[in-house]
């Protein structure tokens, strides 16, 4: 039986994504050749990748706009010092949001300053801090957009004077956004997009080269562009699947089609914390996530019967994050709008036996 996965990621994937990948493996279209043994120079595999920079700035509506896409390896963690090396110059400033704006800040350190220009760790970041000024002549802004083991979510974004840069990691492709707005947004695979492995880089090209510093060629995102994501040989397997994934969503009726089922399934979760006095909301209400809702089970001795009952229904993945605890139910799009109504109806089941 498919389990219903509410994993953080890696994560739920399209099944005939996962089908035509699985297929590709064995043979990439007729081809009588595996999609992982041949050349990433071949006229087969540049075409995959040119297709899925092409769709992820279609999916972005920046097509045209002076930005080019990139799927580089790393995982998102080597875009938290990439941005520094590359922007850095004297002062950034960060908005720290949780522990991946942690980590972001602690690499862009080894940089030059940077600015906290605000903070929600003193309550364990559960809110999103608003209302802060940001300082002038900032190098850039950086922004986490989604907050996956908080359950928090950015909901407006600040006008700045400076590049504005954004990990959007965990909400990548999930709702409709100006994403001119953003001079860098970088996202690792393993959400809403492919099998971790990649990380997509779209980035505005005036921002480039203004450090007096060297950077070393792999982290350089000019390397990266100037060979059109093929500088050294490119994950192959996690650029082919986040290239089915898009061409799934576009399909669908692109962001904004999914963002509705993404609203659904978010009101459908929260409507029942709000609802069930056996369940608590973690995250501010105005800040939650459409993402990763974060919650409590209020009396403990209904954990048992709940974890069972989640068990038998075939819901995976709910464990909340060791610094959270509790319960997180990631949404992410592929997990169909059934499965949340289907753990729902096992939250509902659980006030009504207690
Ligand atoms: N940023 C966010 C928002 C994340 O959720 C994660 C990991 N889940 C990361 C960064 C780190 O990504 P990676 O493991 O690809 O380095």
């Amino acid at each position: 039986m498919k389990k219903h996965n509410f994993s953080a990621g890696p994560c739920i994937l399209p099944q005939e994504v996962m089908k035509k990948a699985a297929e590709a493996v064995i043979d990439l279209n007729g081809s009588g050749l595996s999609l992982i043994e041949i050349s990433h120079r071949s006229s087969a595999f540049v075409e995959i990748m040119e297709t899925a920079r092409s769709l992820a700035l279609e999916l972005l509506g920046l097509t045209e706009k002076g930005y080019t896409a990139l799927f580089l390896q790393g995982g998102a963690s080597t875009q938290f010092l990439a941005v520094a090396y590359n922007l850095l110059e004297k002062k950034a400033g960060y908005l720290n949001t949780g522990t991946w704006s942690l980590k972001a800040i602690k690499e862009a350190r080894l940089f030059g300053d940077v600015v906290e220009v605000a903070s929600s760790q003193e309550k364990n970041f559960n809110y999103i801090p608003k209302g802060y000024d940001i300082p002038k002549g900032l190098d850039y802004f950086h922004l986490t957009s989604n907050n996956t083991i908080f359950g928090t979510q950015l909901k407006e974004f600040p006008t700045v004077d400076c590049p504005l840069i954004c990990d959007m990691s965990s909400d990548i492709f999930s709702r409709q956004l100006d994403f001119s707005k953003f001079d860098l947004i970088y996202a690792g695979a393993q959400k809403n997009m492919g099998p971790a492995g990649t990380t997509l880089v779209v980035v505005k090209d005036a921002i480039l080269g203004k450090v007096s510093r060297k950077i070393p060629s792999m982290l350089d995102y000019k390397t990266h562009i100037s060979k059109d994501s093929m500088f050294n040989t490119p994950p192959v397997f996690p650029v082919y699947v986040s290239m089915l994934t898009m061409q799934w969503l576009k399909d669908l009726g692109g962001i904004s089609a999914i963002e509705e089922t993404n609203e659904k399934k978010a009101n459908l979760i929260y409507s029942e914390i709000d609802l069930n006095p056996v369940f608590s909301g973690f995250a501010a209400k105005e800040d939650r996530s459409n993402m990763n809702a974060t919650f409590n089970i209020t009396d403990d001795t209904l954990k048992e019967t709940f974890d069972k009952n989640c068990k038998e229904a075939g819901i995976n993945g709910l464990n909340g994050h060791r610094s959270v605890g509790g319960y997180r139910a990631s949404m992410y799009n592929a997990l169909s709008l059934e499965s949340v109504g289907i753990l729902v109806d096992i939250m509902s089941e659980l006030e009504r036996k207690g």
